[in-house]
């Protein structure tokens, strides 16, 4: 029947993290013991201030379409939220709350994009940007990068990718998957770059804006002439471990959030109100709530690197940031464990899935086919437990 379906979407690749995830999910239904490191979802629950906001709403009958580009109350939230984090003004007219960060991203992308037009991503980057710049017509420029350089674009490669068709670069910091978290310097570096092509546009993905642990948090959007290309995209999935409640919002030059908020307008209207308003209370609240969290990452980053630097093969670098290691396992190809012959890294991802029941992501789904991510948004029982098995499997 595939042939009845669209050419858009049999040419798209099906989300490799939430495809991972629905496999562990799968096999534990099955009575396997499968400890899941794949999705990139805090294993906390919302913080009680915030459920506290959203059973408010309800009450107060917040049941009704909400305005498209967000309540007011939210975008003021967000407008204050952007100053007081990141030194940037945006009127609440610069600001579009969507249905997650993601909608925010396919918001960007379908109308900015043009068929033919060309997006660089720093590779590795997060799963989902190449199939979203695909499904708008662009063509995505992978400029790979490796552990040497921290998995971060420098000036240079980014000055060779550009090319007349350039219309855009993406990029998240702290970056999903490699946890590389880029500098007010280093950001400096790119912006010099972009200063000499006014026509491109850069999508700023914060959405680990608090999982950070350097001491700054830099926003491209900050720099000198970046302001008015910039679109940068937040959202509380990550901090506020609200994935499920599906808030994501951006910041951008009011064109742009106009053109967002007609594109939305037409496919899923306002996103959903008892979220938005449980939203207003987690923005508006100091960073210092959600310090917990931020400090049991920290705590279990240390601990998993500890623990993988004691099997041979893996090379990693330190993650400042987000909730993943992303080690280059690229030693193990060409040789076979226990029957199974790896040769790339999905082999050695479905390796570790069917003989240590751990699940992790495949590199080639970032962009980097030397490369595992593995979650640690996890118990610190379970991460232990986790690299004991990959350690003996291997
Ligand atoms: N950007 C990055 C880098 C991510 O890791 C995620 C996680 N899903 C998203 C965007 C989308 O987040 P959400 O749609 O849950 O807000
Ligand atoms: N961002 C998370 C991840 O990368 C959630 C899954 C997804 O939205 O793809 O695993």
């Amino acid at each position: 029947m595939k042939e009845y379906l669209s050419d858009r979407i049999n040419s798209m690749s099906t989300s490799a993290t939430l495809a991972m995830a629905a496999k562990a999910r799968e096999l534990r239904n099955e009575g396997k013991d499968i400890i899941g490191l794949s999705l990139g979802e805090p294993d906390f629950n919302i913080p009680d201030f915030i459920k506290e906001a959203a059973k408010e709403a309800v009450d107060q009958n917040y049941s009704s379409y909400s305005p498209v580009d967000g309540y007011a109350e939210l975008k003021q939230a967000i407008a204050l939220k952007f100053k007081r984090d990141n030194a940037l003004e945006y009127t609440p007219s610069q600001i579009v709350v969507s249905t997650g960060a993601k909608q925010s991203l396919a918001n960007v992308a379908m109308v900015l994009i043009n068929p033919g037009d060309e997006v660089i991503l720093p590779a590795p980057y997060w799963v989902s940007y190449r199939d979203i710049v695909k499904l708008a017509g662009g063509i995505p420029v992978e400029v790979s990068t490796d552990i040497s350089s921290d998995f971060k674009m420098t000036p240079e490669q980014l000055r060779s990718a550009i090319t007349p068709k350039t219309k855009m670069i993406w990029y998240s910091s702290p970056c999903n998957p490699s946890g590389s978290v880029y500098s007010r310097e280093e950001l400096e570096g790119l912006a010099k770059v972009l200063r000499k092509h006014p026509g491109i546009f850069v999508v700023s993905d914060e959405i680990y804006e608090h999982i950070n642990f350097r001491s700054e948090h830099a926003s491209i959007a900050a720099i000198d002439g970046m302001y008015d290309r910039t679109i940068t995209v937040n959202g509380v999935s990550k901090a506020f471990a609200m994935t499920g409640w599906r808030i994501g919002y951006i910041g951008a030059p009011e064109w742009i959030a106009r053109a967002c908020t007609k594109f939305q307008g037409q496919i899923t209207s306002g996103a959903n109100a008892i979220a938005q308003r449980a939203t207003i209370t987690a923005l508006e609240a100091p960073v210092s709530r959600i310090q917990y969290m931020i400090d049991e990452f920290l705590k279990r980053r240390d601990l998993i690197l500890e623990l993988l630097s004691d099997i041979k093969g893996f090379r990693v670098n330190v993650p400042e940031g987000a909730f993943y290691v992303f080690p280059d396992i690229s030693s193990y190809f060409g040789k076979e464990l226990r029957g199974h012959p790896i040769a790339n890294a999905s082999d050695f991802a479905l390796y570790l899935l069917e003989e240590a029941n751990v699940a992790t992501v495949t590199g080639d789904a970032f962009g980097n086919p030397n490369c595992i991510r593995i979650s640690y948004a996890a118990s610190e029982k379970e991460i232990r437990e986790a690299i004991r098995r990959i350690a003996e499997v291997l």
